[in-house]
């Protein structure tokens, strides 16, 4: 495994194993490795020859008073982990080599943004889809990988690809869950023990929202309500951002109960000062 800190590295490396005919996947993280991410380097496996991962905490998708100066790291280990894993090359850049001090040029995705995550944090998708657009032009592989954990981000992404006439195949991958049903995360390592546990009934009150949605007999309002009440009820939500019942594909509000298609529930929830997101996909047919 190389590990490359230059985008001309990269560039090179890529190029190199694409003139020998080999099939190229990105995964981009932003480290402190967690099984989520390696399934992800599992598919990119699955499916290529060459692996490149990418490890850059992106300074430009965290807002005042977020949590960039304290994201968890472990380049070490996660060197380690991509290594095991199968990885044949990690882009672990410095800021600098991504951001020029006169950068000037940002990607926004517009309406998508706009709800759920987006509206309560302002530039962070533009933060995001700028550094993915960034990490596809530096490591042009054929096909990229990304988690439906965060599922707005791959609507996104999809759409920016699909606007900008990217060449690349996006690929969304399941979900990584703990025994408990909680989502993996690298924000997860601020949890006690105790809110882990706890943690698992955001992915219980989807799941059952889910079914509560299926079975056709409550309206989407309803089943929104009962979420909140859920939450809030359980005593150790300190807030709920949002819980959101939504076209998957155009993640525009669902408010009647007579509806088909791909349906997204998303919800964002603090448990002991820690902003954890998570959602299900429920499909009824047309
Ligand atoms: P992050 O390092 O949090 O920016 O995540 C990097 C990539 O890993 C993104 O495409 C995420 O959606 C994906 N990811 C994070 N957590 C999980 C998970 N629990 N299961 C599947 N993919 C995940």
């Amino acid at each position: 495994m190389k590990i490359l800190t230059k985008i001309s590295q990269c560039r090179k490396e890529v190029e190199a194993a694409r003139r020998q005919g080999l099939v190229t996947g990105l995964v981009p993280t932003m480290g402190y490795l967690h099984q989520g991410h390696l399934s992800l380097v599992k598919a990119a496996g699955d499916q290529c020859q060459k692996i490149f991962l990418s490890i850059f905490v992106n300074p430009i998708q965290f807002g005042p008073g977020e949590d960039l100066q304290k994201y968890p790291r472990d380049p070490e280990r996660d060197m380690a982990l991509a290594r095991e894993n199968g990885v044949d090359y990690v882009f672990y850049p410095e800021e600098g080599q991504m951001y020029a001090k006169d950068h000037l040029t940002y990607v926004s995705v517009e309406r998508l943004a706009e709800a759920m995550c987006g509206a309560h944090r302002p530039g962070h998708f533009r933060g995001v889809a700028t550094v993915v657009l960034k990490l596809f032009n530096i490591i042009p592989a054929h096909k990229a990988y990304f988690g439906r954990k965060d599922y707005q981000q791959l609507v996104i992404i999809k759409k920016m690809a699909q606007d900008l006439n990217v060449n690349m195949e996006i690929i969304d991958c399941p979900t990584v869950r703990e025994s408990n049903g909680l989502a993996l995360s690298s924000r997860n390592k601020y949890l006690s023990p105790a809110e882990r546990e706890n943690a698992s009934i955001i992915y219980r009150v989807l799941k059952d929202s889910g079914k509560k949605l299926l079975s056709g007999k409550k309206d989407p309002k309803t089943i929104k309500k009962e979420a909140l009440e859920e939450f809030e009820d359980s005593g150790f939500i300190k807030k709920t951002e949002y819980f959101d019942i939504r076209d998957a594909a155009t993640l525009e509000e669902v408010k009647t109960a007579g509806w088909a298609g791909d349906i997204v529930i998303a919800a964002a929830v603090n448990i002991g000062g820690t902003r954890l997101i998570d959602n299900v996909v429920v499909s009824k047919k047309k």
